[in-house]
C-alpha cells in the first residue's frame, strides 16, 4: 500500500542555511550508503526540511531507517497530487484499510507552499467523507484511536498513519573523527555510541585481539551504516612490565599507556580527540586525582559517561543492542589495593623506569601501514 519513506530530521535546520545543507548532504549519503547496501531500489525527492523516499519495499525500508543517525522520525506513506479530490480518495481509500468498526479517528493535516485550501479544509472535507463512505466510525480529535495524517508539500501529498521514532542525534561523519578506546566492555561501547550519534566519525582501537570486540563493532555499525576502522594491538607483554614495576599504580600507567597509543592513532588518522568510557569514581583509576594525572598524555579526551550512573549507562547499552555482546572480563593485572590518588611526577619517574615510551615505539612499528 506505502509508496514513500518520508524522513523527517531534527537538530540540523536550527544551524546557518551553509552547515545545513553540508548536514542534509551527509545525512543522504548516509541514507543512501545504506539502502544500497541493503538492496533496495528508491529514488529521492527533497523538499526543504524533508526527503522523501520512493520505494515499491516502503514499510520495511522505514524500519531499516531507524537507526541512521540524524533522523528524528520516519513515516510509510502513499503520496499523491496537493489537489483536494486526489487527497480525499486516497485518505478515504487508506481510512477503509486502516479503521474498524467502532473507530474514532481524526485527520491532521499540516501544509507547506501555496494552495487554494487550507489545512482546516481538508481536515473537515476528509473527515466528512469518511464519516459518508466508512459505517460505524466517528471523529474524535482529542483522543482518537486512529489518526490519518496529511502531509502537504507544494505540488505533492502523502497520507500515513504511523510516525516511527528515530534515533535522533547528527549524521554521522559532519562532525571529524575521534579514536574511541574500546575494550569491548560496555562503557566504553555506549561511550563510542554516543560520540557517533552527535556525528563523530569512529576509528577503534583495541588492546587485545579483534575479536573480542567483533561483535561489539558490529552493533555499532548498525548505526553507522559504515565499517568502522579498528587498530587492535598486543599489549599483554606491555601491561606485564607494567605491572611488575608500577605495583598499585599499574592501572594508572595502563591507561595512560593506552591514551599514548590511541594518540599515535589518532595523528595517523587526523582525528580531533580521544574518547574513552570513564567514569567519575567507578574504579580506582577514575577518581578526579587520578583522571587528571592520566589526562596529562593527551588532550582533548572525551568522556561522554563522566557524570552517569552504571544504571544509566546500562539501560543505554540495553536500548542500542551492546549489552549482550559486552564483556565484562576482570584484569588480571589489577592490583590488590589500587592507588586512589597519584601524582604526576611519581607517574612519570615509573614510567621513566619501564621505559614506556621504547615499549610504545616498539609496538606502533608494523602500524604504519594498516
Ligand atoms: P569499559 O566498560 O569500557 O571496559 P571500565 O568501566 O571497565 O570500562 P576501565 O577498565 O578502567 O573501566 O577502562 C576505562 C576505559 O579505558 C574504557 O572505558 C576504555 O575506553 C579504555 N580501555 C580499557 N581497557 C581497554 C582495552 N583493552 N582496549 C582499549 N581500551 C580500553
Ligand atoms: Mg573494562
Amino acid at each position: 500500500m506505502f509508496d514513500t519513506v518520508i524522513v523527517r530530521y531534527g537538530e540540523i535546520f536550527l544551524k546557518s542555511e551553509f552547515v545545513r545543507k553540508k548536514f542534509e548532504k551527509e545525512l543522504l549519503r548516509n541514507i543512501k550508503f545504506r539502502l544500497k547496501n541493503s538492496g533496495f531500489e528508491f529514488k529521492f525527492i527533497r523538499k526543504r526540511h524533508r526527503i522523501y523516499i520512493k520505494s515499491s519495499n516502503a514499510e520495511v525500508m522505514a524500519n531499516s531507517l531507524r537507526n541512521v543517525f540524524g533522523i528524528v522520525s520516519i513515516s510509510p506513506a502513499i503520496q499523491t497530487n496537493a489537489e483536494i479530490n486526489s487527497i480525499r480518495d486516497t485518505a478515504v481509500r487508506f481510512a477503509e484499510s486502516i479503521l474498524n468498526k467502532g473507530d474514532t479517528f481524526a485527520i491532521i493535516t499540516s501544509r507547506s507552499g501555496e494552495h487554494e485550501f487550507k489545512s482546516q479544509d481538508i481536515n473537515s472535507e476528509i473527515g466528512g467523507e469518511i464519516l459518508k463512505r466508512i459505517k460505524d466510525v466517528s471523529v474524535n480529535l482529542d483522543n482518537p484511536e486512529k489518526r490519518i495524517y496529511i502531509e502537504i508539500r507544494d505540488d505533492l501529498a502523502f497520507v500515513f498513519d504511523k510516525k516511527i521514532p528515530g534515533v535522533g542525534g547528527l549524521p554521522y561523519k559532519t562532525q571529524g573523527r575521534v579514536v574511541v578506546l574500546v575494550s569491548g566492555g560496555i562503557d566504553s561501547s555506549v561511550a563510542a555510541w554516543m560520540m557517533a550519534k552527535r556525528g563523530c566519525e569512529l576509528i577503534g582501537v583495541h588492546l587485545g585481539s579483534e575479536e573480542e570486540i567483533k561483535n561489539i563493532m558490529e552493533v555499532l555499525e548498525r548505526y553507522t551504516g559504515y565499517k568502522i576502522k579498528i587498530y587492535s594491538f598486543e599489549y599483554d607483554n606491555i601491561l606485564e612490565r607494567i605491572s611488575d614495576i608500577a605495583g598499585k599504580y599499574t592501572c594508572i600507567v595502563c591507561k595512560r599507556a593506552m591514551l599514548r597509543i590511541a594518540s599515535r592513532i589518532a595523528k595517523m588518522e587526523n582525528a580531533s580527540g580521544i574518547v574513552t568510557g570513564e567514569n567519575i569514581g567507578q574504579v580506582a583509576s577514575q577518581t578526579l586525582k587520578n583522571l587528571k594525572v592520566i589526562s596529562s598524555v593527551y588532550s582533548p579526551i572525551y568522556r561522554p559517561l563522566i557524570g552517569m550512573d552504571k544504571d544509566e549507562i546500562i539501560k543505554i547499552a540495553k536500548k542500542i543492542g551492546v549489552y549482550e555482546f559486552s564483556t565484562s572480563k576482570s584484569c588480571r593485572y589489577v592490583p590488590g589495593k589500587p592507588a586512589t590518588t597519584s601524582k604526576l611526577k611519581k607517574i612519570e619517574e615509573i614510567e621513566n623506569k619501564i621505559g614506556i615510551g621504547d615499549l610504545i615505539e616498539k609496538l606502533m612499528k608494523g602500524c604504519q601501514n594498516q
